[in-house]
């Protein structure tokens, strides 16, 4: 079996490496078969397969859709897309034009609460500045010795409830769904294990209802093994991908080193009577071995 790593993300969004940088490191650690999945965001995959090519590494188009579904915001990750496909462009485009207007509201709110100053701190964090997002919130709050690291600055300000947290209308399921199928590619369910109601996960229930409504509207996949999932937690979304006959995915979710749930390749193999969603890619869009 190939090493695949299926999700992770560069500079185009809110990683720190480049993308020739995130594929050099991949190569380095054994990855074989890499999809890069920026935020909402395309441009990085041209450097991206180039960079992939010269290492002789399978590369696929990715991307990760932010998504309004109820009270959540889930995370749709694309495979195997099309990058010039024009509905999937026009969507990409829709849903990061209300980044910026976000950050604003989210430096406002930080300054009620003492601490000012942080939007163009943020911007700094920045290489593609339509991105701007709550990473580049954290990391310039550390630097500024708010926070120890990136993740309590989550944990104290910019997670669901906390004082810099902005609510935010993202994509449609369906439009994320459609772009993607659209476009050629399947659509998976990201890191379905973080979806929280206050520091519970959404719970079974939910958890039911929401794989129902997302394979009823053509999504494909369920990521079962990510950086963020503990293995109980492979076991338990392998069980629901049976239930609901999706087929499972796996990728790191690295966004740089030292700031990641773990670094990239080497994840641990699927469960057992896990179709891989890359069961059927015989004819893989890729580069040949150098
Ligand atoms: P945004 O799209 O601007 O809301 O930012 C979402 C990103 O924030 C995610 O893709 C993660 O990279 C990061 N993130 C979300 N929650 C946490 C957390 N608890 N700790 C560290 N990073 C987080
Ligand atoms: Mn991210
Ligand atoms: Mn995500
Ligand atoms: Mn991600």
């Amino acid at each position: 079996m190939l090493d695949y790593d299926l999700h992770c993300h560069s500079t185009y969004s809110d990683g720190t490496l480049t993308p020739a940088e995130l594929v050099a490191r991949a190569a380095g650690r054994g990855v074989q078969l890499l999809a890069l999945t920026d935020h909402d965001e395309l441009e990085g995959l041209a450097e991206a397969r180039h960079a992939a090519e010269l290492h002789g590494m399978y590369f696929i188009d990715g991307v990760e859709i932010s998504v309004s579904w109820r009270k959540h915001t889930l995370h749709i990750v694309g495979l195997k897309i099309d990058p010039s496909y024009p509905p999937l462009v026009a969507g990409l485009q829709q849903v990061r034009s209300g980044r910026g207007a976000r950050a604003q509201k989210m430096a406002d709110e930080l300054a009620k609460v003492g601490i000012g100053g942080v939007l163009e701190g943020a911007y700094r964090f920045t290489t593609n500045p339509n991105m701007i997002g709550r990473t580049h919130f954290a990391r310039y709050l550390v630097e500024s010795g708010q926070c120890k690291d990136v993740k309590s600055v989550f944990n104290r300000y910019l997670a669901q409830g906390k004082p810099g947290y902005v609510p935010h209308q993202w994509a449609a399921l369906q439009d994320a769904i459609d772009w993607i199928k659209g476009s050629g590619g399947i659509a998976v369910l990201a890191h379905p294990g973080r979806y929280m109601v206050g520091r519970q996960s959404m719970g079974s229930k939910t958890m039911r209802e929401l794989l129902a409504e997302f394979v009823e509207l053509g999504g494909g996949a369920l990521e079962v093994v990510t950086g963020s999932h503990t293995p109980a937690q492979y076991a338990e979304f392998a069980r629901y991908a049976q239930e609901f006959n999706l087929r499972c995915s796996c990728g790191s979710d690295f966004h740089g080193p030292n700031e990641s749930y773990r670094d990239m390749g080497r994840l641990p193999d699927l469960p057992l009577g896990c179709r891989p969603v890359w069961d059927d890619w015989k004819a893989a869009p890729v580069v040949k071995a150098v």
